[in-house]
């Protein structure tokens, strides 16, 4: 039986900080007040032609910071090095993201594109001995009981489009290649596609290039996760078999003993299917990337059944999957948001809330700073703890997934103490629920870690998996 670790050490510092203020939703004071801050509300010290914030990427955290700042009346630039729409992975939204979209004004939009509806997140074991199916609407904890699944390309446009709308200036095409202080804001050197390079200035910087991590690589702040050094293997397919009824839009995880897949339902005809494993194992495997996701699934009774009849709609991608947080989210002027922040293995699907979270927090930090006239020193420490604590909620989950104590408990939930209850409502975006959720999720974590001596529930194994013939099981059939 393969046996799991769970790293303390890697996330104790600095994720487990935590910050007592909150900005409520709608309605709340803070983002209204930002809605009030007069346009170019700097100190109008910096020379004409200069922003109030330039944000690098146009992707779902930096489409967040510059719609707060527009609709405040900021001037705001976005430089994205693509021309959307664009494909991108990472389809499953949250719940909570759906507070943000109300607040955003874009709410009307992506419910006019038609994207699939999540209400609940299943778990199946890849042996199929076992199974647990979440629904959202029955977490006594959990206020928003629906989110989108979504095609990025459509989903990221529309974003970018609301804060072009909304009033920032976004230029495609620009790659940004470095960023500079200055004295009292932040330049960066931007490229376009003919090879013109320009800089642009802002009395803030807001980094939202993702997993590229422009200004993190560039101070050198990056640190790896020392263990989950993760590859994903993904496509579009038709024909996956699904549920019937309301759970037929359900996320499924499929958790093999040391990989997972993904089953994202897209559309009645559209599921994305991934699968995340050890980078080392692809590699010495020495298979094709069609090969390898092929025999992965076939080496589960779980997916045969899911995948047998499928038909890809696309060639097998793969990318990278490597966790890592930078050291810093903020300097002088500068905030990063999203996975310029951070990036987790993303099996509880919070990438794209975390980033328009954080971009939402972003916007409010550099508008009231610019109210204010100053460089919000403290403003930034304080998002930058908020930022790190979010993460760090999900991070410890992540790593605890990896774990055989965590699978016990987590899959076989007893209804003591309304725990699950607090963990579903973290399933689905719920970051301030107060001490009434810390605890129960503190006690979770401690079920989890008494069950790794004394177990508490019977130990699972999710059986099968394992890839003893790959080339003999990477013969050619249909989903490939
Ligand atoms: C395999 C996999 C599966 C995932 N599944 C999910 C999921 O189901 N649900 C979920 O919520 N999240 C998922 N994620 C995570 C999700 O994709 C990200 O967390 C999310 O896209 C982060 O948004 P962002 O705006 O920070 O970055 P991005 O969406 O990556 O946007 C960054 C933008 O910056 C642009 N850019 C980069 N560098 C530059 C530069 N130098 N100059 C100008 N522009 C630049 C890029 O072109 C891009 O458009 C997954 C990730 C992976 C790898």
């Amino acid at each position: 039986m393969v046996t799991f670790e769970v790293s303390h050490e890697f996330h104790s510092v600095p994720f487990h900080k935590t910050s007592a203020d909150t900005i409520p939703f709608s309605g709340s004071d803070q983002v209204l007040e930002l809605a009030s801050v007069a346009p170019f509300g700097f100190d109008g010290r910096m020379a004409t032609g200069c922003y109030d914030a330039v944000i690098v990427g146009g992707g779902p955290g930096g489409s967040t910071a510059a719609t707060y700042l527009a609709r405040a009346g900021k001037r705001v630039l976005v430089l994205e090095k693509e021309h959307f729409p664009r494909f991108h992975i990472g389809e499953s939204l949250l719940p909570y993201n759906q507070r943000i979209f109300k607040e955003m004004g874009v709410l009307p939009e992506l419910e006019a594109a038609g994207f699939a509806k999540k209400f609940g997140a299943q778990f199946h074991l890849g042996n199929a001995s076992k199974a647990l199916k979440l629904v959202f609407s029955n977490g006594c904890y959990t206020r928003e009981a629906m989110a989108f699944q979504v095609e990025r390309a459509k989903f990221d446009q529309i974003l970018l489009q609301h804060a072009r709308k909304s009033g920032a200036e976004v230029r495609e095409g620009w790659t940004v290649t470095r960023f500079s202080r200055e004295t009292d804001g932040v330049a960066v050197t931007a490229r376009d596609e003919a090879g013109n390079t320009e800089t642009f200035k802002g009395a803030f910087l807001i980094d939202a290039s993702g997993r590229a991590n422009l200004t993190g690589n560039q101070e050198n702040l990056r640190v790896g996760h020392p263990r989950l050094k993760k590859l994903a293997l993904f496509g579009h397919f038709e024909g996956v078999g699904l549920d019937s009824g309301p759970t037929a839009t359900d996320i499924i995880i499929v958790r093999l003993p040391d990989k997972w897949f993904w089953l994202i339902p897209l559309s009645s005809t559209r599921t994305s299917v991934g699968c995340v494993m050890d980078q080392a194992d692809f590699s010495k495997a020495g298979l094709t990337p069609a090969e390898m996701f092929r025999s992965c699934w076939q080496s589960s009774t779980e997916l045969r059944s899911r995948l047998g009849m499928a038909t890809a709609l696309m060639p097998i991608q793969t990318t990278g999957d490597f966790s890592y947080h930078n050291r810093r989210l903020v300097g002088p002027r500068l905030l990063r948001v999203g996975d310029a922040a951070g990036f987790m293995d993303p099996i509880f699907s919070a990438g794209v809330y975390l980033a328009m979270d954080s971009g939402r927090l972003a916007a409010v930090a550099v508008g009231k700073s610019l109210k204010a006239g100053d460089d919000g020193r403290r403003r930034l420490a304080r998002y930058e703890r908020r930022v790190f604590a979010a993460m760090g909620l999900y991070w410890e989950m992540v790593e605890a997934f990896y774990t055989q104590p965590f699978m016990d408990i987590f899959m076989q939930p007893r209804p003591k103490f309304k725990v699950p209850d607090a963990i579903v409502a973290l399933l689905a975006g719920e970051l301030e629920g107060g001490w009434k959720l810390t605890w129960r999720r503190r006690l979770f974590f401690l079920f989890v870690k008494a069950q790794s001596r004394w177990p508490l529930v019977p130990r699972l194994w999710p059986g099968e998996g394992r890839v003893l013939n790959p080339k003999a099981a990477a013969s050619p059939a249909v989903a490939k």
